[in-house]
């Protein structure tokens, strides 16, 4: 059975109740996590609070930054092992594992290379004055990360604040949350000192609302729900907290006549399919040039026809959707488009020999007349894309735009003034011009526009936002 870690322990739910772990593969309960309730969090936060007045709190940012380049080396040294955790808890295709698992130690490696470099400033001030302006850690930083990429969001959201020196209490999904309790192990493994980090599994609604309300942390960060991020953000605003939230997407790829199909179309399928299609970036609206709608269309069908979903083992171009809700979603969405009058263009197969019980589903190749249909707005979370054509380069725009999201977008063509344009005109926090990667690199600052929330992660910007200046204005003026 998993447990919790709290206070550099291994520990139950204070009252022992345990939640059933479903796998996504075959419907069947596999183990158990501890059912955190608030006393949990509450021994977390506390546990968080004393290591920012001992040992964790006296490290130096070279110490800091030297434990997390140990734990992403420790990680790479689990490697096979967390990418086997990660597949069984989210049926992901085994080498998506294998990359979300590079990708979890090269967080580490990057912000622990960072730890150390982000130095203060002296201001030009007034006679017979020096002013600093010097950065500090917020202190409990609470992280509230979703079941899509577990491993990838744990490494996203604590790294940063573990390097700028704040203790974190971290509340994984309840559907997919054993590698980060792993990661967890191995961080006391390395040297992490007791409360510097802690991880308490649960419910959102026990768990994760009792962090978010919890009157002893300093910041809120959340991946997940618009409905769950209003919450966050309320219960940060009663406790004048700081939130960065990460919430949904939808996407659009911009193709326009002259684009190099060669290269746009596997980008175009890769974006919506990978990951079963549940990822907060996918690619999931397509705005194609009419003149070149029917060839793209002709080359995708192609390409979507070829796609499989399996277990992990099979490692195919995807695995199931996390959970049985999600399975509901996905096919829902589906029959709407039906309904709609939107057509399928093409579907890709699920493997023989999935097992029965497990929540396989088709990705999915709609064209549509216009961009009216709820399959342009709601965020499916599945490997569901819908194309529509466009004739103009301000039609492409405003259709770009024409949805409540703005995390990512994508601009495809050989025209250098096209490109720019259009990458500006689209409201996102992240445009790809001829490529896709759903969120970039670490490097890459990351975040959305509208209802995609607000707040920055990856890149060096993450540590600013995990962290507050002081000003120190210092008078050193003869007073006699
Ligand atoms: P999804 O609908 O895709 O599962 P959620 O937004 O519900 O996404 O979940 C993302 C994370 O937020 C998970 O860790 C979940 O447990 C947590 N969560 C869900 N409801 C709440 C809540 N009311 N308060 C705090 N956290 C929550």
């Amino acid at each position: 059975m998993t447990q919790m870690i709290i206070n550099g322990e291994r520990v139950n739910a204070a009252d022992g109740r345990t939640l059933d772990v479903v796998s996504p593969t075959d419907g069947q309960v596999f183990t158990t996590i501890p059912r955190g309730q608030s006393a949990d969090i509450d021994n977390a936060v506390a546990s968080a609070r004393a290591a920012l007045s001992g040992d964790w709190g006296r490290k130096t940012a070279l110490d800091r930054g030297r434990l997390l380049v140990k734990l992403g080396e420790k990680v790479l040294e689990h490697h096979e092992e967390l990418a086997q955790i990660e597949s069984r808890d989210t049926g992901k295709p085994l080498s998506t594992s294998r990359a979300d698992i590079v990708a979890l130690a090269r967080y580490f490696e990057f912000y622990g290379g960072g730890a150390d470099k982000v130095h203060g400033q002296t201001i030009p001030y007034q006679t017979d004055y020096s002013v600093q302006l010097i950065r500090e850690p917020l202190g409990v930083t609470a992280h509230i990360i979703p079941w899509n990429y577990p491993a990838q969001m744990f490494g996203r959201s604590v790294a940063p604040a573990l390097a700028m020196g704040n203790a974190c209490v971290v509340k994984p999904a309840e559907d997919a949350c054993l590698s980060v309790v792993r990661v967890a192990e191995l961080a006391l493994e390395v040297g992490f000192p007791a409360g510097a980090l802690n991880v308490v599994t649960g419910l959102g609604e026990e768990a994760g609302a009792a962090l978010s309300r919890h009157s002893g942390i300093n910041f809120i960060t959340f991946t997940g729900s618009n409905e769950v991020g209003v919450l966050i953000q309320k219960a940060a605003a009663e406790n004048a907290v700081k939130c960065v939230l990460e919430l949904g997407g939808k996407s659009a790829h911009v193709v326009f006549d002259d684009a190099n199909l060669n290269v746009a179309v596997p980008a175009i399928v890769k974006g919506i399919v990978y990951n079963t299609g549940q990822t907060c970036t996918a690619g999931s609206r397509l705005l194609v040039q009419r003149s070149v709608y029917d060839k793209v269309m002709q080359q995708l069908a192609q390409a979507f026809s070829s796609t499989r979903a399996g277990t992990p083992e099979m490692d195919l171009t995807c695995g199931p959707v996390v959970n049985k809700a999600q399975f509901q979603r996905v096919k829902h969405y589906v029959e709407k488009g039906l309904s709609e009058g939107l057509t399928i263009i093409a579907e890709g197969t699920i493997a023989d020999g999935v097992p029965e019980g497990g929540y396989f589903v088709k990705p999915t190749l709609f064209s549509a007349p216009d961009h009216s249909s709820c399959l342009f707005q709601d965020e499916i979370f599945g490997p569901v894309l819908v194309a529509v054509p466009f004739d103009t380069e301000e039609e492409a725009i405003a259709l770009a735009n024409a949805t409540d999201y703005g995390l990512l977008g994508a601009v495809w063509t050989e025209n250098g003034g096209r490109q720019q344009r259009v990458a500006r005109g689209i409201q996102a926090g992240q445009v790809y011009i001829n490529g896709f990667g759903a969120g970039g690199g670490i490097e890459l600052p990351f975040g959305g526009v509208k209802k995609s929330g607000h707040g920055r992660e990856k890149g060096f910007i993450a540590l600013e936002e995990v962290s507050t200046t002081k000003t120190i204005i210092h008078y050193y003026g003869k007073t006699n």
